[in-house]
């Protein structure tokens, strides 16, 4: 067991070689952190952690079981009843969430370098996006912490209403790949903030960062037991979490099929509270009065390749008038040839790998049914880099795609666009609403009244009006329908994390 370090010395401007270098030296944390300090698994086994860039192992990491996960729980039961961290002044865990966000900003390399090693993210992303951005969520709800108000009741002279929000209790985060970083802040921000006590999983494929930003909390200051984390294989340590009498809410980032068992085991066991943030297969609608169509294509191109199309709100349907279709195909057929994926550790990269073989298998089983059902492959559609060990997709366009199909239906979770054509406005709204998800969609349109009116129609929980994924942590994000229900980010988020209470005093002095 040692300390996660990026041991070469930081040059200003790290080259390929330089990261290369520091990943070839990189020794991550690797065991579990439960109470304060990091333990192997109960039972000593370990799972092989592989990189996405080369399939190569990046550390063992300890296994959890159904033994560690009670343990996790116990603490975070123990710390959350003593009231070590929700009794704490206001303006106390502030601080601590201040220095936390502070501390990732201190140890950015490091963290985007596991990041990168995780999930095979271009080492750009993860250094401009994923750990400033976990940081800032970080430090947005350390101070929200002495801004929220309870309320006091109109209930009349003879009595005096206190309506207070409470922690929640024991939450346990249960987070997916493809944004360890960002999401499980989302989670970590909103929960602790409140005064929760935590059990995170994160997923197998991406554990690293998650560990070491508990040693980052336990560093600014977060008392033992509130932050506890235990890898391992979901289907054993997230049901046992659901299914636990001593955890009060399950906090769930992740596919719908297992947000479906997550409802069961909560259902089957005691009744919890849940938020469920699942998968998406969001449309881009795009009318003939699109405007600038270049500028268009690179929005809704990188709304599809970024982070190689592992994205939940990815804009995976390409909705568009037959008149605009032909030239923002290829256009956006172009931008997906510049992006061929490289290595991920090298600065110039912009597209980097998918997070392991079996996604890479599922992406192109996709694009072979998409074949199957009649689309053509205007764009990529096949593996490449295979030489490096690594598991790389090039940017794909299947067109003249029919909505009823599976490669429209079913969220493929890799950098595949579907192009479907439409005549009138009509018909865009109904194929863009028709569809069991309904986290994110895309309007193209210079027509203010059309724009106003398709968002109002579009059943999703967040909708761009010419843009794709502009985001900010005051804002809220999740989805409708089986895209899930509960939000993260903004004040709403901590809706999720707490519990209204009504004090009654009696004043009638009778
Ligand atoms: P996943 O559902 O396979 O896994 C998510 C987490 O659940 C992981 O930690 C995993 O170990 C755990 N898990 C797996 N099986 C479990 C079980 N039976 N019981 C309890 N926990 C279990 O998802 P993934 O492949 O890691 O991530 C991709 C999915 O996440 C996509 O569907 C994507 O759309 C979704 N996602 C949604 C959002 C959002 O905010 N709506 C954000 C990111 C990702």
């Amino acid at each position: 067991m040692t300390g996660s370090t990026a041991a070469t010395p930081a040059p200003d401007r790290p080259t390929a070689g330089d990261w290369l270098a520091r990943a070839a030296a990189v020794t991550p944390r690797n065991e579990a952190f439960i109470d304060g300090r990091f333990v192997p698994a109960a039972s000593g086994a370990t799972f092989p952690d592989i990189a996405g860039r080369d399939g190569g192992r990046i550390t063992d990491v300890a296994q959890g079981d159904v033994e560690d996960a009670g343990r996790a729980v116990q603490a975070a039961r123990t710390s959350f009843d003593d009231r070590r961290w929700a009794d704490q002044s206001p303006a106390n865990r502030k601080r601590i969430l201040l220095k936390l966000a502070d501390l990732i900003r201190a140890n950015r390399d490091e963290l985007a370098l596991l990041e990168s090693l995780d999930v095979g993210k271009p080492i750009r992303d993860t250094l401009a996006v994923d750990v400033p951005s976990a940081a800032k969520t970080i430090q947005w709800y350390a101070e929200t912490i002495d801004k929220v108000y309870g309320d006091v009741g109109p209930t009349g002279p003879d009595a005096l209403s206190l309506v207070t929000r409470e922690p929640i209790g024991v939450v346990a985060a249960i987070v997916p790949w493809n944004y360890p970083l960002i999401v499980t802040a989302w989670k970590l921000g909103a929960a602790l903030a409140t005064g929760n006590s935590v059990v995170l999983k994160p997923a197998s494929q991406s554990p690293l960062t998650a560990l070491r930003l508990a040693e980052l909390a336990a560093e600014a200051g977060l008392p033992d037991g509130i932050l506890n984390v235990v890898p391992g294989p979901g289907a054993v340590i997230g049901d046992a979490l659901a299914r636990h009498p001593a955890v009060d809410k399950i906090a769930f980032t992740g596919s719908t099929e297992v947000g479906r068992s997550l409802l069961r085991a909560v259902g089957e066991s005691d009744v919890k509270a849940i938020t469920l943030e699942l998968g998406g297969k969001s449309p881009q609608v795009v009318l003939a009065d699109v405007g600038d169509l270049e500028a268009a294509a690179d929005t809704i191109g990188m709304g599809i390749f970024y982070n190689s199309g592992q994205s939940c709100n990815a804009g995976s349907r390409l909705i568009v008038h037959r008149s605009v279709r032909e030239e923002l195909v290829e256009r956006i057929a172009v931008l997906g040839r510049q992006l061929a994926p490289g290595e991920p550790l090298d600065p110039a990269t912009r597209l980097g790998s998918i997070v392991d073989e079996r996604q890479l298998e599922k992406v192109l089983g996709y694009v072979a049914l998409g074949r199957e059902e009649g689309a053509q492959v205007v764009a990529g559609g096949e593996r490449v880099r295979e030489e490096t060990g690594g598991f790389y997709i090039a940017p794909t366009i299947l067109d003249g795609v029919d909505n009823g199909w599976r490669v429209a239906r079913e969220e493929i979770f890799g950098p595949v666009l579907t192009v479907i054509e439409f005549e009138d406005e009509a018909d865009a709204l109904a194929i863009a609403n028709d569809t069991s998800y309904g986290l994110a969609a895309g309007i193209w349109t210079r027509d203010v009244n059309r724009a106003h009116r398709l968002a109002r129609s579009i059943r999703a929980g967040v909708v761009w009006v010419n843009t794709f994924d502009a985001a900010d942590i005051t804002v809220p994000f999740g989805g409708f329908k089986q895209s899930g229900f509960g939000r993260d980010k903004g004040m709403a988020a901590l809706d999720g994390y707490t519990q209204l209470k009504t004090t009654w005093f009696d004043l009638s002095g009778g």
